[in-house]
């Protein structure tokens, strides 16, 4: 049977496996249609286009950019997109140009806590991406203190709430929606069920975005329910993804989920009526779907 996964990174951004790696891993477990969507870089989905021919891999143009809609941090998915675009590779350059100062910040506000990092050992293992985010930092703080897991680091030392945190240079939802649609992409909310504010989840799905992504390994029946009955109403594409770093401790094993194949289908019938600008009236979008291994 042929696998899906609309959501992967590599190291071009936060993954540990190169986009050579993740097309051989992808052809080896079965997946024939994949998209890279690395943090607000291209790099991953550039490099790896090259060569998915030769796997037998389709390969779906993506990025996850790093937004914020109501001072709360959110991950928009991009599919499809014109990668020559300038709006869009303006708008990725500028969430990238904070990232070394911002690691250094996060650096320096972790002294106070004991953590004794080097951000030139950190960068170097970056490779040539030069993109540095927490999990880069998450690696060595585990390495200085092997009883944690990542999980624990991020709660204690890295994520939101904590004092160490310092937050990316992203633009808001408002200024990154309109972006995606100059490069004639389309948006889908990346992992709302993280989002634990009904509210907001409401709210964001009628400011403007395409899609959502409800099938995820991790997400809870009781959440994918709530997040398919709010697509329906608010007439939105479906896909879904593993959100795959290959962190070994991510679970399910990669290559037992997939995505249905209709989120596919939805997702290309959407993409040639909105490049054509016909109207997404009588546009079929198919609901009645379950992933592998629900
Ligand atoms: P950054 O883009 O530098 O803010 O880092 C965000 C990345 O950190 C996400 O894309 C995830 O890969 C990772 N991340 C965030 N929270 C956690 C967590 N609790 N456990 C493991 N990884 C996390
Ligand atoms: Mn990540
Ligand atoms: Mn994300
Ligand atoms: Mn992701």
């Amino acid at each position: 049977m042929n696998k899906i996964d609309l959501h992967l990174h590599t190291d071009q951004s936060d993954g540990r496996i190169s986009p050579l790696e993740l097309l051989t891993l992808c052809r080896d477990r079965g997946f024939k249609n994949i998209s890279i969507t690395d943090h607000d870089t291209l790099n991953g989905y550039l490099q790896a286009k090259k060569y998915a021919k030769d796997y037998g891999i389709e390969l779906i143009p993506g990025v996850e950019i790093s937004s914020f809609f109501l001072g709360k941090e959110v991950h928009i998915l991009v599919y499809y997109f014109e990668e020559n675009n300038q709006m869009l590779n303006q708008l990725l350059e500028m969430i990238n140009s904070s990232r070394i100062s911002r690691a250094r910040k996060i650096i320096n506000n972790l002294i106070s806590a004991g953590i004794g990092l080097n951000f030139d050992k950190i960068y170097a293992k970056t490779g040539k991406s030069g993109i540095i985010g927490r999990v880069h930092l998450a690696r060595e703080i585990n390495a200085l203190k092997p009883e944690l897991t990542i999980k624990d680091i991020f709660n204690r030392y890295l994520n939101e709430k904590t004092s160490y945190f310092v937050p990316k240079k992203t633009c808001p939802l408002e200024k990154v929606l309109p972006i995606v649609k100059n490069s004639g992409g389309i948006s889908v909310l990346a992992h709302p069920h993280r989002l634990k504010n009904k509210q907001m989840i409401s709210d964001l799905l009628i400011a403007g975005i395409d899609g959502i992504e409800i099938y995820c390994p991790t997400s809870a029946e009781h959440t994918r329910n709530f997040l398919l009955r709010q697509a329906y109403k608010h007439g939105l594409l479906i896909t879904g993804g593993s959100d795959f770093h290959c962190e070994p401790y991510e679970k399910p094993a990669f290559g037992s989920f997939s995505v249905p194949e209709i989120c596919l289908t939805n997702l290309r019938n959407y993409k040639n009526h909105y490049l054509r600008n016909d109207s997404l009236k009588g546009v079929k979008i198919e609901t009645k779907h379950r992933p592998y291994r629900y």
